[in-house]
């Protein structure tokens, strides 16, 4: 074969190879951009599950206090009832309401009185077992939910957090304390029941003195 025969098969080998080798660096480059979109997307994803849990706990908790809120105790409430129902386990409840709270307010200011509210949650929440549940039920007032706790045992818990409150000094030289109603589910049909029967026990409470825990299996715990 003659030589010039060869020239176009060589120029267009070169424009094959050189046309491969433009797609393989534009192939390269696409690559490098989806493994860049696909970090992206990662971190993305990453910070989106970190909003989650943080947007979850906000939804959960207390702004105030920063125990767990009403909205979760409902929850928590509603779902033990079902399982203590189902399989005839003990639930109790306690519901803890401080004493002559609005005294705090008028006497030392709203601000004296958000800081005992916190304080005392704090105490609730550090003095529980880590399967009870413990939450601001409203103002004043907070819910304890013991799964597996009969009413006896729960009032002896009511009855250490209530003593823990009455032992503390404030440094404004004032004294508080907190009355409780426990009440153990027994066969309480529905969590409405339930409620007001620890309501009942708390009235109780406040009825017989303040600064104690009543329960629905004995007397009022003296103080
Ligand atoms: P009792 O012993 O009968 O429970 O008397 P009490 O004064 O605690 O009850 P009362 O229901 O008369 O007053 C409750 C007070 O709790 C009134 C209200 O201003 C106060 N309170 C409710 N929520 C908050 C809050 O978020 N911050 C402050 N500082 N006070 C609150
Ligand atoms: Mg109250
Ligand atoms: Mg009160």
């Amino acid at each position: 074969m003659a030589w010039q025969a060869i020239v176009p098969i060589i120029i267009a080998s070169v424009l094959v190879f050189a046309a491969l080798f433009i797609y393989l660096i534009r192939l390269q480059n696409f690559n490098q951009q989806i493994q860049q979109a696909n970090k992206r997307l990662a971190l993305a994803e990453h910070e989106l599950r970190e909003k989650n849990v943080l947007l979850h706990q906000v939804s959960v908790t207390d702004k105030l206090t920063g125990v767990y809120n009403r909205h979760h105790l409902d929850t928590v409430l509603a779902e033990e009832f079902e399982h203590a129902r189902r399989y005839h386990r003990p639930l109790s409840l306690v519901l803890f309401d401080l004493d002559r709270f609005k005294r705090i307010n008028d006497q030392h200011g709203h601000q004296v009185g958000d800081y005992v509210l916190t304080q005392f949650a704090r105490l609730g929440r550090d003095n529980v077992r880590r399967s009870d549940t413990f939450g601001r039920w409203g103002g004043e007032e907070f819910l304890l939910i013991c799964p597996e706790l009969t009413a006896p045992q729960a009032a002896e818990v009511a009855n250490k957090i209530r003593q823990l409150l009455a032992d503390r000094q404030w440094q404004l030289g004032f004294t508080q304390t907190v009355s409780a109603g426990v009440c153990e589910r027994g066969d309480l049909q529905s969590v409405d029941h339930f409620i007001s029967a620890v309501d009942r026990q708390l009235y109780r409470a406040k009825a017989s003195g303040r600064n104690t825990v009543c329960s629905d299996s004995n007397q009022p715990v003296p103080h």
